[in-house]
């Protein structure tokens, strides 16, 4: 821990810890979420959805990397018991029990929406108080946008091909 760097967190740093172990917690859910449902998924446009969902999950653990140093540069620890990733994480684990590709994409997107409220609500509460927390809040925001929309889109060209491909 970096004594100046942690005295220049505006911020109840008890409390912000927490916020950064649910993001944490959940990180870990999405990445099981998207690296079983790559495993199992059946249906059109497979190998595509495929590639998008095992990206997306070494994705995910990026962000644990990224949630991981900065808990412990603020003198936390990372959740040390997976048992309590389902009770910190604000977003819900969606089990892959149903492989069709399109029902693997509606899962993830709820998930990825999720994220997208999370981060915006740590980028809220850091905004001017810990610029660190901040930008790491805005890098992972940035790529749940992009993970979203990717997903979206692959609905689309889903649908299209169900459409016109009769
Ligand atoms: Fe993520
Ligand atoms: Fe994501
Ligand atoms: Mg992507």
């Amino acid at each position: 821990m970096g004594t100046r760097g942690r005295e220049i967190v505006g911020m109840d740093v008890a409390q912000l810890l927490k916020l950064l172990n649910a993001a944490y917690a959940s990180e870990w859910l999405a990445y099981y979420q998207y690296w079983l449902g790559a495993k199992l998924s059946k249906g059109p446009m497979k190998d595509a959805v495929d590639a998008e969902l095992n990206l997306h999950a070494t994705e995910e653990i990026n962000h644990e990397v990224l949630l991981a140093e900065r808990i412990i540069q603020l003198g936390g620890a990372p959740v040390p018991d997976p048992h309590d990733w389902f009770a910190l994480s604000p977003c819900k684990y969606d089990a892959p029990t149903d492989p069709y590709v399109n029902v693997l994409l509606d899962q993830n997107i709820a998930g990825e929406q999720c994220a997208i409220t999370t981060y915006k609500k740590l980028m809220d509460i850091t905004k001017d108080k810990d610029m660190v927390t901040y930008n790491l809040a805005l890098t992972i925001l940035t790529q749940e946008v992009e993970h979203e929309e990717d997903l979206q889109s692959l609905k689309e060209d889903l649908a299209l091909m169900l459409e016109r491909g009769r």
